[in-house]
């Protein structure tokens, strides 16, 4: 057994819809489950739609809705193959959703509220209309497709918005409704996202979602792999918007694909810790080019690989030096200095400390003149603005002194503001100006991944 899981992107119409169709039938020896997002852009018209319906305004609400319904109706007009009768089902059903949504959007109307049990129920239609559709289409193709009810699977607690499964629940309930359709040879359909709680009440688990449902799935299950199937080849050695060369690594770590997720890498790994934990390993992979590997992700990674994978950038970033001789010999100093950081709820990136000074990065977009009043109780401040961090991500990254020799070789003519190694050797940050970021991540990129000796 695998799972299968499409992204928003990968059944964003007919077109993707039935690529991803072949991608099933392809895997078809393979016992797949599939897992699917909600179509591109339909949970963001379904928050649209809410926050409308709360402020009153009807007519945006259908106008909405009317949308959503005809997108559905499309996809599957178009991939019926003389199965009119899978597609008259289907539009049945699809017409059933539509009431539904409105009535619940109706009471948002008239109570000009919304609470976060209707909020989880309206966007888990996404979900619910997307994964009908797909099992219809799958029907209407000849491949024995089986809608599921997600909130027949996956059970969770009552954190609206943001729910975690209850693991032994899911177990159980995935394997009584998942397994006898997978033993009919049949192929299990559930959307993304959704759960429900012990009562009987749909939530959702957070935006992006539905990678966390198949990894949920495929460890409730024991699947042998969860495939993520996305719209690019994979984790990239670097964003290839900015270094061409960049490539699709081909095997990482959990902790590396995390590290590197931390800066923006477009899977979260996180979420996928279900599968990872249960040592089912996670393959990331592209529906536009599916002859390509993708990237795999498992819990050790590969045996005996240490060194760079990956080198990242975070932008927007300001560093915050903090000087003061009362941190010799004094204990108790960086608390109180923290303790500032903690009450303006601003988190930290990265911090290097000497005997008398602590430098800490955080995110531009805090309320830094605040920050910067309240610490001049405790130390000299100094901000300096325009910073971005670049991360090289791998194992043990200072094993080999080269490493580290090639990235100051090629940042020989940028000044480094700040120099972290975390996580024991997992992810060796450097800050600079953001105005040199682009030569520097391209140097770095060329002097570990595009030379001909290996690191
Ligand atoms: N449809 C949900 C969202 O857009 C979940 C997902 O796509 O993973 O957040
Ligand atoms: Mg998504």
């Amino acid at each position: 057994m695998i799972v299968i899981k499409f992204g928003g992107t990968s059944v964003g119409d007919a077109e993707r819809v039935a690529n991803a169709i072949d991608i099933v039938a392809e895997r078809r020896h393979l016992q797949p489950i599939v897992v699917v997002s909600a179509l591109s852009g339909v949970t963001d018209d379904l928050v649209a739609a809410t926050n409308a319906a709360r402020d009153g305004d009807g007519e945006r609400v259908n106008e909405i809705i009317d949308r959503i319904r005809q997108r559905h109706e499309d996809v599957a007009m178009r991939l019926v193959q003389q199965k009119f009768d899978f597609f008259d089902t289907f539009v049945r059903r699809l017409d059933k959703q539509v009431e539904e949504i409105h009535t619940i959007l109706r009471g948002v109307t008239l109570l000009h509220e919304v609470t976060a049990r209707a909020r989880d129920k309206i966007l888990s239609i996404g979900e619910k209309l997307s994964s009908v559709l797909f099992a219809y289409s799958m029907m209407m193709r000849s491949l024995p497709g089986e809608h599921v009810e997600s909130e027949d699977v996956i059970w969770t607690n009552d954190n609206f918005g943001g729910a975690t499964p209850r693991m032994d629940l899911t177990a159980e309930a995935a394997r009584k409704t998942l397994l006898p359709i997978v033993e009919r040879n049949h192929i299990p359909v559930m959307g993304g996202f959704i759960g429900r709680t012990v009562d009987g009440a749909t939530t959702t688990l957070g935006r992006n979602g539905s990678d966390y449902s198949a990894a949920i799935v495929g460890a409730a299950v024991g699947a042998e792999e969860v495939q993520i199937w996305t719209d690019v080849d994979g984790l990239l050695t670097c964003d290839p918007r900015f270094v061409p060369a960049a490539r699709v690594i081909d095997h990482l770590s959990h902790e590396e694909a995390a590290e590197l997720a931390s800066f923006g890498a477009k899977l979260h790994p996180r979420t996928l810790e279900p599968a990872i934990e249960a040592g089912i390993p996670v393959r990331v992979l592209n529906t536009q080019n599916p002859a390509s590997p993708g990237t795999l992700i498992t819990r050790e990674g590969p045996s005996q690989t240490s060194g760079p994978r990956s080198v990242a950038r975070k932008r927007n970033v300001t560093l915050v030096h903090m000087t003061t001789n009362k941190m010799l010999g004094a204990h108790g100093f960086l608390a109180r200095l923290f303790h500032v950081f903690e009450e303006l709820k601003i988190s930290v990136d990265l911090i290097a400390t000497s005997e008398v000074s602590v430098t800490v990065t955080v995110d531009e977009q805090h309320d830094i003149d605040e920050l910067q009043r309240r610490l001049r109780d405790l130390a000299s401040v100094e901000i300096i603005d325009g910073q971005c961090i670049i991360a090289i991500v791998g194992r043990n990254l200072l094993r080999d002194a080269r490493v580290g020799a090639r990235v100051f070789e090629a940042l020989r003519d940028v000044p480094m503001q700040m120099l972290s190694l975390g996580r024991s050797g997992l992810n060796l940050s450097i800050v600079i100006d953001d105005a040199a970021s682009d030569r520097a991540i391209q140097r770095i990129h060329h002097a570990l991944f595009e030379q001909a000796v290996a690191v």
